[in-house]
């Protein structure tokens, strides 16, 4: 397949080849390269609502939104406001700052799942204390994830399953050492025989179950709500505690994330991307008692020179205060299921071998009518036809994240009409995805 750009991008190749002088692989973040989809990355020079604008003028519908971070689309006029109130009085103090406060207390009052809440600056620091925290409470080193999840670059969690019955981990990066790796046991999600099994044999030595209750890093692989709680079951069961990581579920799925949406109450819970306002902000909460054993209440040390930081408290503030205005949530999902509803009837009558996944403002596209809930059931041939998707699109200008094992965002600054405009060039893209592969 030959991808032809019909988009000028030709400033973006420019500075790409320059990016790569100053940064490996010339990104900052790997999945920024461009490497699994067509041509170089955009270079976007500003964004306003659903849209961003690159360097070479070409503006996009973004359903990417930061990675998930901009549930109210680009430059929000209240979250820019307060931002610029609060940085032209100082960046940083590395004190404690009313904002701070502010923010802690509309998260506290509106979450029942939490009693409180330390800030840190992103999604992986959040998870990376989280596990700490659960490890100083319980005295236990193993963690268990599954395969699917991410949550973040923290070493022990970089792993993926041993081959065979061995479920001890084996890293996933280079410079994580086997023996941190054999801290983490992996688990296929939703397969709770091997749960219980794991849990039988090594839950004297098991600190935390860690999850995304949404899993929404590698496809979007919702899982059965009686699974989630089977896990709590389970964890109460062998004294473990249960780590919901919302870093993406998070004020996504609604105010109170997963832990609300499927009414689980976990142990310890993670927030990143939304909360932060598209500032870097991260946090981890859970109840008053599991909270005291952090420093300097207890023994479990963790500390940041930025953590709340007043201008990313102020965005994050601004941000979530227009999340509890009545009927976001139900209107921003309503939006989605409409969109998404359109192109799966289009995929229907044309016989597309394909599905959308959706849960509340999350979709995503796989190229399969197989039921996935788990990562071992996604084709690596199917991200060929994303390719195409996503080159065609581009031309075309709507921007999915780089790969196809991203999931889409819509946004609240996503109207009826740009998302129609986008589901009629999603339609005119499948119809090439389809008809170039016959
Ligand atoms: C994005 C993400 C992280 C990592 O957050 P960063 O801010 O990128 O460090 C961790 N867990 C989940 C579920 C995520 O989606």
């Amino acid at each position: 397949m030959q991808f032809v750009d019909t988009i000028n991008r030709s400033r973006s190749a420019q500075l790409f080849e320059e990016a790569k002088k100053y940064f490996p692989g010339g990104v900052n973040s790997p999945v920024r390269a461009f490497k699994s989809v067509s041509g170089p990355p955009l270079f976007i020079k500003e964004g306003q609502g659903c849209r961003f604008t690159d360097e070479d003028d070409n503006t996009f519908i973004d359903f990417c939104c930061s990675w998930g971070p901009l549930i109210l689309g680009h430059n929000n006029a209240r979250i820019r406001e307060q931002v610029l109130e609060t940085v032209s009085r100082g960046t940083s103090f590395g004190t404690p700052t009313k904002l701070g406060n502010q923010l802690g207390k509309l998260i506290i009052e509106n979450n029942r799942y939490i009693d409180k809440i330390r800030f840190v600056s992103s999604g992986t620091e959040a998870v990376m204390s989280a596990i700490r925290l659960a490890r100083g409470i319980t005295g236990k080193s193993k963690v268990i994830k599954f395969e699917g999840c991410y949550h973040g670059h923290v070493d022990s969690l970089l792993v993926k399953a041993g081959s065979g019955l061995v479920t001890f981990g084996v890293s996933t990066s280079a410079g994580i050492p086997e023996s941190f790796a054999k801290e983490t046991l992996v688990l296929p999600l939703d397969d709770r025989a091997l749960l219980d099994q794991t849990l039988q044999e090594h839950g004297h030595d098991i600190a935390c179950i860690i999850i995304e209750p949404v899993p929404a890093n590698n496809g979007l692989l919702l899982q059965d709500k009686s699974f989630l709680e089977c896990l709590r079951k389970k964890c109460h069961k062998y004294g473990v505690l249960l780590l919901f990581d919302e870093v993406i579920s998070g004020f996504r799925v609604g105010f109170e994330g997963a832990a609300g949406h499927y009414d689980i109450q976990p142990d310890i819970i993670t927030y990143g991307k939304i909360i932060g306002g598209g500032m870097p902000v991260g946090a981890y909460g859970g109840s008053h008692e599991v909270m005291s054993h952090i420093a300097p209440d207890g023994p479990v040390y963790q500390a940041g020179t930025l953590s709340a930081n007043p201008v990313a408290m102020a965005a994050g503030h601004a941000a979530l205060q227009q999340l509890l205005e009545p009927g976001f949530y139900e209107r921003l999902e309503a939006k989605t299921r409409k969109f998404v509803a359109g192109i799966r009837q289009y995929a229907d009558e044309k016989g597309y071998e394909m599905q959308v996944q959706q849960i509340a403002s999350i979709f995503w596209i796989a190229f399969s009518r197989d039921k996935i809930v788990r990562a071992s059931q996604i084709d690596p041939q199917s991200m060929d036809k994303f390719k195409i998707l996503h080159h065609e699109l581009l031309q075309r200008g709507v921007y999915l994240g780089p790969s196809g094992y991203e999931v889409g965002f819509v946004s609240a600054a996503h109207a009826e009409s740009d998302l129609e405009e986008a589901a009629g060039k999603m339609k005119e893209a499948l119809d090439i995805v389809f008809n170039s592969q016959a």
